[in-house]
């Protein structure tokens, strides 16, 4: 039991205690992304932790756009937030909700905060209202217009929604203090003039919530009872608790806000990722290179091992910064029963095994993954001629090298021994042909006849098919750490490395998009899920095998 209650996070424990002590009865949570963008790994990180509350706790959960910036928003961010929330397995109850389904009614929030005077019509410009604002140090300075009459108020405000005012020219401010030390309680801006047209509501409105009135108002309408926001969002909580008090509900949602996710030498901010994908940097939101959703999926993540991040990172509220090995450490571990293990050489080097013979094709049947044989076995030719790695052999090899060089004898990974008789160079002296000559009696490579240091991979020659194979690296130059001194991104110049022709075991021709594999020994790699189609696969490395992530 103690330990149970141990291994709760911060947020489950208060929700724990609302429970106990009779605030709440039923948990409400929600997610509510701003469709100005694609949604990346730190809001997987926020969607998981909602949803799994709501379920731990059999309570509900919302999806809910903060669609109240029509100058940002675009049709296009919904529908990818959609499909990127199906796809990490999570559903929603009821139907999906929008802020802008609620104008009205913060319209008529507003109107209720006017009526009890905390709230009025301000004709100061922005630049004026942030002058008279204060700073940290200093305390702010009423507006001339704070003592507006009530019906004043109500007739401007009503003028603003009638588009009398050009943007700017009027806003709403709340009445609250403009000596709080803390600035968001300075009379902040409620309602801005934006003449814009709304994704959903058109041109029905010229007057906007801003982003600290409405929110609240969101959750309380909606009755969420927990409303989870990042860090950033802590001084804001007292403008929220505010204008719930004053709107007036009589089951206030209560806000409680976590350490965002942030990962070493990654962008992952929408802003900065917006500017990638802008710039051309990168081949759209879903560039297998970025934290994006979408990317983490094109480059070959599962939903599962971003699940499985997200719950290793845990929630806190202390900010640290995770390292993306940690992630990878998490693919790794998803596949690694998953995924059949192919032979492929990426780096080829020819060898011949002079006593085989001649136009001999022999099918082995080599199971997919030992580990599972649940995934059963294919076919895999072997011929005279092969490819192996060219980082396999070494003609002068240092100790310990128990791979190819002449006069070793190796294990072809499921076929046979083979030991080297000889190479053969070109004009430039690099070996273009490895000899070799097999013992027939070894036959499945497991024999107990002798022992061999060393197995690699390789593939038949003459049966192999080709394709396309792209190696990532981070995008950001680690060395330098992602910001340079004028805030522009360090980029890596490498991030992208393109292996033109690849060679694979035929079982391969057959693969649609979005496959995933391990090669083994040279990692896990999936069919990209935009370029590739069957019969003309393209493949992306998600993974290397190698990691010096340990899981303490
Ligand atoms: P960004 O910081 O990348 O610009 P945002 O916070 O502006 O993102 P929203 O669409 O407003 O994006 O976010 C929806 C939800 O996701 C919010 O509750 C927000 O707090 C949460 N969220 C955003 N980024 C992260 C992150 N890095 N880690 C955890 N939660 C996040
Ligand atoms: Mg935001």
């Amino acid at each position: 039991m103690d330990n149970d209650i141990q291994s709760k996070n911060f947020i489950e424990q208060i929700i724990d205690k609302d429970l106990e002590e009779g605030k709440v009865k039923k948990i409400y949570t929600r997610f509510p992304p701003e469709p100005n963008g694609y949604l990346h790994i730190g809001h997987a990180k926020s969607v998981l932790l909602n949803y799994g509350i709501a379920q731990e706790y059999g309570g509900n959960f919302n999806l809910r756009f903060d669609d109240t910036n029509p100058g940002k928003e675009k049709e296009e961010f919904v529908d990818s937030i959609i499909s990127d929330l199906k796809w990490l397995g999570i559903k929603w109850d009821g139907e999906i909700c929008y802020a802008s389904d609620y104008f009205e009614k913060m319209y008529e929030a507003a109107v209720t905060l006017i009526k009890k005077g905390l709230a009025f019509v301000c004709e100061l410009t922005a630049d004026e209202i942030r002058e008279y604002r204060g700073t940290l140090t200093e305390p702010g300075k009423e507006s001339p217009y704070r003592d507006r009459p009530i019906e004043e108020n109500l007739k401007l405000f009503e003028d603003m929604r009638n588009g009398v005012f050009s943007d700017g020219e009027r806003v709403l401010r709340a009445k609250i203090d403009m000596s709080s030390p803390n600035i968001n309680m300075r009379d902040p801006v409620i309602y801005r003039v934006a003449h814009l047209s709304h994704q959903r509501t058109g041109d029905k409105w010229c007057v906007y919530p801003m982003y600290d009135f409405a929110h609240p108002l969101e959750d309380a309408f909606e009755g969420i009872t927990h409303s989870i926001c990042t860090l950033e969002f802590e001084d804001h909580r007292p403008l929220y608790d505010w204008v719930i008090e004053n709107v007036g509900f009589e089951n206030p949602p209560r806000q409680i806000e976590f350490a965002k996710l942030l990962l070493k030498d990654v962008v992952i901010g929408k802003r900065y990722i917006k500017k990638l994908v802008e710039d051309g940097i990168v081949d759209g939101w879903n560039d297998p290179r970025l934290v994006t959703l979408s990317g983490l999926r094109r480059r070959g993540y599962t939903p599962e091992s971003i699940a499985m991040f997200a719950k290793l990172v845990g929630v806190t509220k202390a900010q640290g910064e995770v390292e993306m090995p940690m992630l990878e450490y998490c693919i790794r571990e998803d596949l690694k029963p998953k995924a059949k293990r192919i032979m492929a050489v990426l780096d080829p080097v020819k060898l011949v095994i002079d006593n085989y013979p001649d136009g001999q094709v022999e099918m082995l049947d080599v199971p997919n993954n030992l580990e599972n044989p649940e995934l059963g076995s294919r076919q895999v030719p072997f011929t005279k001629e092969l490819y192996i790695e060219r980082e396999d052999f070494m003609e002068d090899p240092p100790k310990k090298y128990f791979r190819l060089f002449p006069g070793n004898e190796v294990r072809l990974m499921n076929a046979y021994f083979v030991k080297c008789t000889g190479v053969e160079k070109d004009e430039a002296g690099s070996i273009s042909v490895i000899h070799c000559e097999y013992d027939p009696e070894t036959k499945g490579g497991n024999c107990e006849i002798r022992k061999v240091k060393g197995t690699i991979h390789w593939v038949s020659a003459a049966e192999c098919v080709k394709a396309p194979v792209r190696i990532y690296e981070n995008l950001i130059d680690e060395e330098k750490g992602v910001y340079a001194e004028d805030g522009s991104l360090n980029l890596n110049p490498e991030s992208l490395r393109v292996i033109e022709e690849g060679l694979f075991e035929p079982y391969i021709k057959d693969v649609g998009p979005e496959e995933r594999f391990q090669f083994v020994r040279n990692g896990y790699f999936v069919s990209d899920l935009k370029d590739s189609s069957v019969g003309s696969p393209v493949f992306n490395r998600i993974v290397s095998l190698k990691s010096s992530f340990k899981l303490d």
